[in-house]
């Protein structure tokens, strides 16, 4: 099972948008309505907009709006979309912002309030930091395997904090870290890292996360797609959250320690550093 405190990343974000992007592409929003959050900005632009498509960036999506104006949205913790004229729609208190379309309403909900929702000019991430420095795309092209070598080399730290920077490659988060650590055996305070070794954490990368999206990412508290479903990825979790359990390669004890303030789940036998 994954451990409480687990937020979506890549796949599940990506799970979002292939269920959102056909009920949104091509809406008109007619309105918004947006309860005052700190990690709000300027929601209610988007209004008399049209949105052309919606897109995904590491873990957020961005809605492409006529005019020039792009709309930023990040689901923190525990984000989720839902629309109105869905079956078993019920008045629900953390519904925290509220675009009314064309065709139906959009409902954004936000149990613990670190989502966030911007609407600026198309492209500029000036107020966004963590995007404006976004690392390139996993499964895309830009992803290339020197490049992460070499930014690897030249980080002072641990291996797995600085996966999480966003910065080296967008998207992954603490599940999907432990995971492509551990597939390439690399134990996850490594700071020298060679060529072989890096080839392994970019290859691995890759394979977790596209797998994950496969299954539309893992299931914890408050991941849900639209459709109000969660993903099928959970079972297959190997480190992550399996504290104690064998090591499914050489049977050793998995352990977990806190690394850069979070938890880290390890072999401490096979993957080295
Ligand atoms: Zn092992």
């Amino acid at each position: 099972m994954a451990e409480n405190g687990a937020v979506p990343e890549l796949p599940e974000v990506e799970s979002v948008r292939r269920q959102l992007a056909p009920r949104l592409e091509g809406r008109r929003i007619l309105s918004v309505t947006a309860t005052p959050q700190l990690r709000f900005h300027h929601v209610e632009a988007a209004a008399h907009h049209t949105v052309a498509s919606l897109r995904r960036r590491g873990k957020y999506l961005l809605g492409e709006l006529d005019g020039g104006l792009e709309l930023v949205m990040h689901l923190g913790m525990t984000g989720s979309f839902r629309f109105r004229g869905d079956p078993g729609w019920t008045p629900d208190t953390y519904v925290r912002a509220t675009f009314e379309l064309d065709d139906d309403v959009m409902e954004f909900r936000d149990v613990r309030r670190f989502g966030s929702l911007a609407v600026v000019p198309a492209g500029d991430y000036r107020g966004l930091a963590t995007l404006a420095s976004l690392g390139p795309e996993p499964l895309s092209d830009e992803f290339d395997p020197s490049v992460f070598h070499r930014d690897l080399q030249r980080s002072s730290m641990a291996v797995k904090p600085w996966l999480l920077t966003q910065r080296p490659v967008a998207g992954i988060g603490n599940i999907y870290a432990d995971e492509a650590l551990w597939r390439a055996r690399i134990n996850p305070h490594a700071r020298s890292v060679g060529p072989a070794r890096a080839r392994a954490l970019w290859q691995a990368i890759r394979e977790v996360l596209f797998e994950a999206i496969e299954r539309e990412g893992t299931t914890f508290r408050d991941y849900r797609m639209v459709n109000g479903e969660s993903g099928r990825n959970a079972p297959f979790l190997v480190a992550y959250g399996q504290a104690g359990r064998p090591c499914p390669r050489c049977g050793t004890p998995l352990r977990k320690v806190t690394l850069g303030g979070r938890g880290t789940t390890y072999c401490p036998t096979c993957q080295r550093r």
